[in-house]
């Protein structure tokens, strides 16, 4: 069934995209309060990438890593006539959010809200390296 969570998004956003499991769901009402932010600054449709992964998924995905998508607690998007580097600002500047990934050549931002000091990283042919002033400055983020 399909039905709304919050002003902008509905369950569906939110499920595992798997296409093994049941469309299995969850999602830190945090996370989604700060897509509905989003959404309303930018004025543009969010678009989710990915959000839940189940468990047999993440298995797959991630081994035994702590993957916060499996935790509800992790979401990768893109806003629909943003640069991904004004979305990455807007992010940086929200003390909520804790990870932070970079993925240009994706085109999406991963967001998560993990309970450690803040880590911000860069994603570069599937490789999750560290996001340096060098690398600030070739994608414009500073
Ligand atoms: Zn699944
Ligand atoms: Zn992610």
């Amino acid at each position: 069934m399909e039905y709304r969570i919050s002003d902008n998004f509905s369950r569906s956003s939110f499920a595992c995209k798997c296409g093994k499991c049941r469309d299995e769901f969850k999602m830190s009402l945090t996370v989604i309060g700060i897509l509905e932010h989003l959404k309303v600054k930018f004025n543009k449709p969010v678009k989710i990438f990915r959000a839940y992964i189940c468990d047999e998924e993440s298995k797959v995905q991630f081994g035994n890593n702590k993957d916060y998508h499996h935790l509800g607690k992790a979401v990768d998007f893109y806003i629909e006539g943003v640069e991904l580097k004004d979305i990455f600002k807007e992010v940086e500047g929200m003390p909520d959010i804790t990870g932070i990934g970079f993925s240009p050549q994706d085109n999406h931002i991963h967001i998560d809200i993990r309970d450690k000091d803040r880590e911000i990283w860069l994603e570069e042919r599937r490789e999750k390296i560290p996001l340096t002033n060098e690398k600030r400055i070739q994608y414009n983020l500073n």
